[in-house]
């Protein structure tokens, strides 16, 4: 092979080389944002992630309050923060699907709600983690809802 020729060849795999390593963190990015594509092309599938994103940042508070990395008060208003962030949410997800506001699920709402409310089913039959209608998978433990 001629000299020039092939260091010239050695230069274009250097620059690929280089190239794909720079670009590698994009590419990721790129790929996983392809892996959740059906989830964000639409209004409700973007709440839903969102959702899903909140519910995964309480279960990593929750996780670092378990292991003692935050204290009772910063483990408490963040904890607010993002339950008001999920209900928000929730709130904005009941609206698109044409929910009446009642069917927010909260402990706090009793027998009665629990009655008349078929929300209660909407738990995960693998870990017992209240879903949202709609959801392909459950936020907890990632199991298929369908
Ligand atoms: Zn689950």
């Amino acid at each position: 092979m001629d000299n020039a020729v092939f260091s010239a060849l050695i230069m274009v795999l250097i620059m690929f080389g280089v190239g794909l390593y720079i670009s590698a963190p994009f590419m990721r990015r790129t790929s996983a944002d392809m892996f959740k594509d059906d989830y964000d092309e639409t209004p409700l599938h973007h709440l839903l992630s969102r959702k899903d994103s909140i519910y995964a940042a309480m279960r990593e508070l929750e996780f670092d309050y378990n292991t003692g990395k935050l204290s009772d008060g910063d483990y408490e208003s963040l904890q607010g923060k993002f339950a008001g962030e999920a209900a928000g949410v929730l709130e904005e997800i009941d609206v698109m699907t044409g929910k009446p506001k009642t069917k927010t699920k909260t402990k706090t709402s009793g027998k009665s709600a629990a009655l008349d409310d078929a929300a209660e089913s909407d738990k995960c039959g693998a870990c017992g983690f209240v879903y949202v209608e709609g959801d392909k998978f459950c936020a907890g433990c990632g199991a298929d809802l369908v």
